[in-house]
């Protein structure tokens, strides 16, 4: 890492005002709806200050603490996910030309300078995969491709972890080591800061640091490590590929079925999931038609489904593909599990099913077939 600094919490707002004077659109987290959620951000008195989520299976509420610190929390619902993979995108519209018949029209993506403050180190794990699958390819997707060149990262290492967070098990956390702009730790009265690019090394420049103190280096480490030793979920293993492959007629895969209503949730607030759908959306004039993709997902009835055929009808089915292609095959596809232990899917589950205990029932029992 390079040299670590120290900003006074009262010199704070001066990197918020940094990143407005080098013309990024700032957006942090804030309480909305009794969750955390990325948005605008204005001032640094919209972060949500002595505010705490406390998370369960199926369980996600917020909580007031005494405690001037911005980031002691976890994570809310949404990741980086919907800011670089947008939830519903225009990619191309068609018109009537008198001329040519059907005038094809390019949409041209948003192209403004993105600061995101408060991101955690699954968050950015999520991010390098999201990266593989969207960018680092044959056919990079130019949407995702241009929102992430405008993406300046401003990370915080987690020093107060959920009870659903698993980032240790998966090697993504909770110390931030890669992949950022710049890189916060919280203090009570006070934020060691570290560039990670040279953007964040001239954005650190205009701030008013010191040298950090060894004193504050060593109490801002041992938040760390015992956030990480704070963490009781765990997967089996990092790489479950052939365990689940092995159990694809497992009876856990019904048992979990009368669980699970389907619903997507998991498929949504997950920060790898990348499935989305296409589709024409004509206007009532019959002269134009919009191309949009939206996100989808392997719950749905119609993702699976191919010349009148859905490949997979029921819930077991549909269960046992997230759960294999996240844990099993994304090791074919990106070497490593599509998982980075944010543990969302777990929260935001209407059912409170846990993909550590489901993996690990699955994985820990021999096939019965
Ligand atoms: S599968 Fe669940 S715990 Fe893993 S990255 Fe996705 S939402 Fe987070
Ligand atoms: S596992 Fe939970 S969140 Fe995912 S589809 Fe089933 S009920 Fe919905």
């Amino acid at each position: 890492m390079s040299k670590i600094y120290q900003l006074a919490r009262n010199k704070f707002p001066q990197l918020l005002e940094a990143l407005k004077s080098a013309g990024y659109r700032c957006i942090g987290p804030q309480v909305r709806d009794g969750a955390i959620l990325f948005d605008d951000l204005e001032s640094i008195d919209q972060l949500p200050a002595g505010r705490q989520d406390l998370q369960a299976p199926g369980e996600y509420r917020m909580q007031e603490i005494h405690s001037p610190r911005y980031f002691a929390w976890a994570n809310g619902p949404q990741a980086l996910k919907p800011y670089l993979f947008t939830p519903h995108e225009v990619l191309w519209k068609a018109s009537r030309d008198n001329n040519v018949g059907i005038k094809f029209n390019e949409v041209e993506p948003d192209l403004q300078l993105l600061a995101l403050i408060g991101v955690r180190a699954c968050d950015l794990a999520a991010l390098q995969l999201q990266d593989a699958h969207f960018q680092e390819c044959d056919q990079p997707d130019p949407y995702y491709t241009k929102r992430r060149e405008q993406l300046f990262l401003i990370a915080v290492n987690c020093t107060h972890p959920a009870d659903t967070c698993f980032c240790v098990s998966t090697g993504d956390g909770p110390r931030v080591t890669t992949n950022y702009d710049l890189v916060l730790s919280e203090l009570d009265e006070s934020f060691l800061i570290a560039a990670g690019s040279e953007r964040g090394a001239a954005i650190l420049a205009t701030l008013s640091t010191t040298d950090a103190t060894p004193d504050a280096i060593e109490t801002a480490d041992t938040e760390t490590d015992l956030a990480a030793r704070r963490q009781t979920r765990s997967l089996p293993s990092r790489n479950l590929r052939d365990q689940l492959f092995a159990n694809l007629h497992h009876p856990h895969w019904n048992d979990v079925a009368e669980r699970c209503l389907s619903c997507g949730n998991c498929t949504s607030v997950c920060p790898t999931c990348f499935c989305y759908s296409e589709n024409e959306q004509p206007a009532m004039d019959g002269n134009e038609s919009r191309h949009v993709r939206e996100w989808d997902s392997c719950f749905t009835h119609g993702h699976s489904y191919i010349h009148g055929f859905v490949v997979r009808p029921d819930t077991a089915s549909r269960y046992r593909q997230w759960l294999i292609h996240k844990l099993g095959s994304w090791h074919d596809q990106y070497g490593r599990s599509g998982c980075v232990g944010c543990g969302r899917c777990i929260s935001w589950c209407p059912t409170g099913i846990d993909i550590t205990e489901e993996a690990t029932a699955v994985c820990t029992v021999k096939d019965n077939d």
